[in-house]
């Protein structure tokens, strides 16, 4: 009997199984939780339901968090299988490849409009989302994922970076919002993992080093890692712990030099 024995939970940003989202994923399944697991356009879809075949009774939906009605339609499913829901991660980020690699200050408006609307205001989107379904249970955690590059500069993280600080915000007006429904609302600060999404980022291989030399640990973090810290947050053990950002990155952010 795991942590999340009997729970239900939502997985938002699972691309394949480099996804931080998919060690969660596992995690998670793993201490005895029934998931629901999304993708984002089908060129994604076959990888997910073929990762998705690995766990115990996931069922897998298309969603576009930038989409409303992509979201209604997965809670109307959550709701129809699983009839209640424990908990939510949120694992998506996106900004347009030019603004991950040109100047911040080139950044174009529709950039920065797309990069909060998928990597921030998303998280509102669902908590509204599921919170009634959450209330059902009497409560719930939604977790998000976010960077140092919202309150420190990285090369080429921008807009990026900008969206991970209204994302931590956000985190902490939604734990306000929901706390008295005992729905906790936490993030976790990720060192650099080598994913599709961090890809993205030119020179990604160069912060990879510098956390290996710099961090407390002299080593990088990987998902498995940032999966545990998760379950807690998830589960019962965090049930004290809201509107917090938990940095797991082998120590780095402490560095000032
Ligand atoms: P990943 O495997 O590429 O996951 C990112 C996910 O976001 C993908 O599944 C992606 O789908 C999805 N996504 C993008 N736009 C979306 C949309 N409109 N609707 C639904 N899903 C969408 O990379 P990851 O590194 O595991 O990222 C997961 C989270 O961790 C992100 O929030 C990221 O910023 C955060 N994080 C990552 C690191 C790192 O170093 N890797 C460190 C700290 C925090 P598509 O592939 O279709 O775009």
């Amino acid at each position: 009997m795991g942590d999340l024995s009997g729970k239900h939970g939502l997985i938002v940003g699972v691309a394949n199984k480099r996804s931080i989202a998919w060690s969660v994923a596992q995690a998670a399944s793993k201490a005895g939780a029934r998931l629901a697991l999304t993708y984002q356009g089908e060129r994604l879809g076959e990888n997910v339901r073929d990762l998705a075949g690995t766990l115990d009774g996931a069922l897998v939906l298309p969603c576009d968090v930038s989409v409303d009605g992509d979201i209604a339609s997965v809670y109307k499913k959550i709701e129809d299988e699983f009839g209640c829901l424990d908990f939510i991660l949120h694992a998506a980020a996106f900004a347009p490849r030019e603004a991950l690699s040109e100047p911040f200050v080139q950044t174009e408006r529709d950039a920065f409009r797309q990069a909060l609307d998928v990597s921030a205001y998303s998280l509102v989107a669902l908590a509204r989302g599921g919170m009634s379904l959450m209330k059902r249970q009497g409560g719930g955690s939604i977790l998000a994922l976010t960077y140092l590059g919202s309150e420190r500069v990285f090369p080429n993280y921008n807009v990026m970076g900008v969206a991970k600080a209204a994302l931590e915000s956000t985190v902490r007006y939604l734990a306000s919002d929901l706390g008295p429904q005992n729905i906790r609302v936490n993030a976790i600060s990720a060192g650099p993992i080598r994913t599709l999404a961090a890809a993205g980022i030119s020179g990604f291989r160069n912060i990879l080093q510098l956390y290996r030399e710099r961090a407390p640990l002299r080593r990088n973090v990987d998902a498995a890692e940032v999966a545990d810290a998760a379950i807690f947050l998830l589960g019962p053990k965090g049930r004290a712990v809201t509107a917090e950002v938990l940095v797991v990155d082998a120590g780095y952010r402490a560095m000032g030099m």
